[in-house]
């Protein structure tokens, strides 16, 4: 019995054969024509998806004898008018540059629909978009502007393993319909995004680079670098410079790993701040209705990259630390400290403080970044759409307070009483967990005076949409009221 699945899906012309019995019941003679202008890699592997959705193919090229055989036998490889007569809806598969080469196919494609599939070469803001180029040298074509955000490689394996999703665009309504019924048939999801006009932002989406995430980024490597320099005067440069020890091995390791919790900390603080002043904002104004600031609205927009910075910085943290016994530079020190202890007759060394100290530090860091994956992990938005909006801030607000009150008392249990001993301030510099503990713990406070039952209450009532001054306000003729404005009833 002959298997199936072993066989490609469509063959190429080398093959000898056309399409087997199993693709012969795909493109079947009713099928409606599909034209492509252009023979490059985009062409071809839309051609080759075309085909496996039940589409007839033609293909317009300059030299069609020489692209033949680039095409499954399937596909009809013609001259570009021979397409454009043929086919009533054609997918413009070339670089925008070579549009003007195609104006003495205007007749031919005349009361046609062409989807232009081009993307921009660098981020434009002001255009004309390629799209809308296209359209004004054929005013009497309906231009669809779509299938620009999807590879080659996505068109040629399948939209399984690619983004499913594709973005249309087009003032000609009907245009869009039927572009839209192809993708559906060829396992793609038609995203509707208005008209033509909105081609430039289709054509800039496959070049942006993780817009969202320049600010969190950024900010996190200057934290960061901030810290580490700090550190590295505190623990490298102090003891070089009034003792002349060498401390420069602690670099690689140490030193990244008292910068990471700083970081982490600052970051997800960073995360509760906006909502904080979004609260009393709300309370000093007495409603809801009136709008933030930008840089407010912008920072609440980006609290979960700045989570996930976070989470990555205390996730880094803890694989530190488990490598720390690990490093020769321990072993010796741990060596040196017996041996020591040894020579001067000391044979217990536990201090009972300490160990409790260290262990309900470790306790806590891990009940942290337990919480803190939990966050990570309900912020994808797949896992987000599982849950009800309930759920959601329940996890992220709540849950997300107790991972900072975590990471705060990790921070102080590290600081424990070291905040008091004068020789941890070398150059007269604070430890680093007396500059980022004052932080979170301010946003922790804060963010319990807003549970007092008065403050919840009347946040609660702003929330409902209740104004602390709804009034109805109107022009009186004389104007011995306040600006011509008097407040005349209460709503
Ligand atoms: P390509 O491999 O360079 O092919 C472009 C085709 O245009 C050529 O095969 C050629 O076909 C034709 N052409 C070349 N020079 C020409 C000229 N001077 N005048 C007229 N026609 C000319 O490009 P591609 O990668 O397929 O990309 C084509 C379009 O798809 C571009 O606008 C690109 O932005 C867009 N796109 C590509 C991808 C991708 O993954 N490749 C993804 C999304 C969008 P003939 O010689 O047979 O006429």
């Amino acid at each position: 019995m002959p298997d199936n699945m072993s066989k490609p899906l469509i063959r190429d012309r080398g093959d000898g054969r056309g399409l087997g019995h199993f693709e012969a019941s795909l493109t079947e003679p009713g099928c409606p024509l599909v034209g492509i202008l252009g023979t490059g890699d985009f062409a071809r592997s839309l051609a080759r998806r075309l085909i496996a959705s039940g589409y007839q193919v033609v293909v317009g090229s300059r030299s069609p004898k020489r692209s033949v055989a680039l095409f499954p036998e399937e596909a009809e490889v013609v001259t570009q008018l021979e397409a454009a007569s043929q086919a009533d809806l054609l997918f413009v598969a070339l670089f925008p540059e070579h549009y003007s080469t195609l104006v003495e196919l205007k007749q031919a494609l005349a009361g046609k629909t062409l989807v232009d599939v081009s993307n921009a070469l660098r981020v434009c803001r002001d255009g004309p978009s390629n799209a809308s180029q296209l359209a004004d040298l054929f005013p009497e074509s309906a231009v669809v502007k779509g299938f620009n955000t999807i590879s080659a490689w996505t068109l040629q394996s399948g939209p399984r393993d690619g983004s499913r999703q594709v973005f249309l665009c087009s003032n000609s309504g009907p245009a869009k319909a039927s572009i839209s019924q192809l993708c559906r048939r060829m396992g793609f999801i038609p995203v509707d995004m208005g008209v033509l006009s909105a081609s430039l932002e289709l054509e800039n989406m496959p070049l942006h680079l993780f817009p969202s995430w320049r600010l969190p980024v950024h900010l996190s490597l200057a934290l960061f670098v901030l810290f580490y320099l700090y550190n590295f005067i505190r623990d490298v440069l102090h003891p070089y410079l009034t003792a002349g020890k060498s401390a420069f091995y602690k670099m690689p390791i140490e030193l990244v790993n008292v910068t990471l919790p700083c970081a982490a900390l600052i970051l997800l603080t960073l995360v509760y701040v906006p909502g904080l002043c979004a609260a009393f904002l709300q309370l000093w104004w007495g409603t809801k209705y009136r709008r933030f600031p930008n840089c407010l609205d912008k920072w609440l927009i980006q609290r979960k990259q700045l989570g996930l910075c976070s989470f990555l910085c205390a996730v880094l943290h803890m694989i530190y630390s488990l490598c720390l016994p690990m490093r020769k530079s321990a072993r010796y020190k741990l060596l040196n400290t017996a041996f020591k202890q040894v020579k001067e007759g000391v044979e217990d060394s536990w201090v009972d403080e300490e160990v409790w100290r260290m262990e309900l530090y470790v306790s806590v860091g891990i009940m942290a970044i337990g919480l803190l994956s939990l966050l990570a992990v309900t912020s994808l938005p797949s896992v987000a759409n599982t849950v009800n909006w309930r759920e959601f801030s329940f996890i992220q607000s709540s849950l997300g307070h107790c991972a900072l009150f975590m990471c705060t008392l990790h921070t102080c249990l590290y600081g424990w009483t070291r905040a008091f001993d004068p020789g941890q301030y070398r150059f007269y510099l604070p430890p680093t967990f007396l500059l980022v503990a004052p932080f979170s713990v301010s946003v922790l406070l804060l963010r319990s005076l807003l549970l007092l039952p008065c403050v919840a209450l009347r946040l609660g009532k702003i929330r409902r949409g209740w104004e602390k001054s709804r009034h109805i306000r109107f022009t009186l003729p004389d104007d011995d009221c306040r600006n011509g404005l008097e407040d005349v009833s209460h709503v």
